[in-house]
């Protein structure tokens, strides 16, 4: 039997959507929340349409902190993570830890600019914090625009080719796709004009 409990505004929560470490949702409910940000939300009386925006948030060197530190810690440093995310982003946004140190965010913004706000406050938030005994932890992410006719495959994998981008350019850092796309910074793209990036 799943067990449902209700969450803080009294609605249910089916715990068989939720990730048992963290209590985000977890990879197998990506599919019905997707649906629900894309058609769900309308805009207010006077409030612009904004975008959905899907995030890939991956810890930096977190392999590292388990083999310093042991498992127990890194179960520790993902906990905190989750719930640093809860602090930065919005009521409205759906929060996923996808893999072992990997989180997914569905985020509504008016623009990329709004968007990257966001997602720069939380890694900055997670930078400031101290961890028990680890130290200093970091966050690499990379992001992508969900237009209305892409499939959720073809954003994950825009939103992780920036994220690959972050983790070669000195993690720590937020990249857009479509950003990286605009300056020709990105592999296979005949008109790439920053190689030396790398
Ligand atoms: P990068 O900065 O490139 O992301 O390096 P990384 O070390 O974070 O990435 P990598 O994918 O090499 O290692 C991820 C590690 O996460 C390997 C695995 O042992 C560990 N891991 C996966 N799931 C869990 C978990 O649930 N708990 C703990 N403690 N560790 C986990
Ligand atoms: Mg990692
Ligand atoms: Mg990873």
């Amino acid at each position: 039997i799943v067990g449902e409990r209700q969450d803080g505004c009294g609605n249910l929560l089916d715990e068989s959507e939720r990730d048992k470490l963290t209590g985000l949702y977890n990879r197998r409910s990506f599919d019905r929340h997707l649906q629900r940000q894309l058609h769900g939300t309308r805009p207010r009386e006077g409030e612009q349409a904004g975008q959905t925006w899907l995030a890939i948030l991956d810890i930096d060197h977190f392999k590292r902190i388990n083999d310093t530190w042991g498992h127990l810690y890194g179960d520790e440093v993902i906990l905190m993570i989750a719930q640093q995310m809860r602090a930065s982003f919005r009521h409205g946004d759906a929060l996923f830890r996808f893999g072992g140190e990997e989180f997914v965010v569905l985020m509504s913004a008016i623009d990329r600019e709004a968007a990257t706000a966001a997602l720069q406050r939380f890694r900055t938030r997670v930078q400031d914090h101290e961890f028990p005994q680890v130290g200093q932890v970091t966050v690499s992410v990379g992001f992508a625009v969900i237009g209305p006719h892409d499939y959720p495959a073809t954003v994950r994998d825009r939103a992780d080719k920036a994220l690959y981008f972050a983790k070669n350019s000195g993690r720590n850092q937020v990249f857009s796709y479509e950003d990286l796309r605009a300056r020709g910074a990105l592999d296979g793209d005949v008109t790439a004009g920053s190689v030396d990036l790398f």
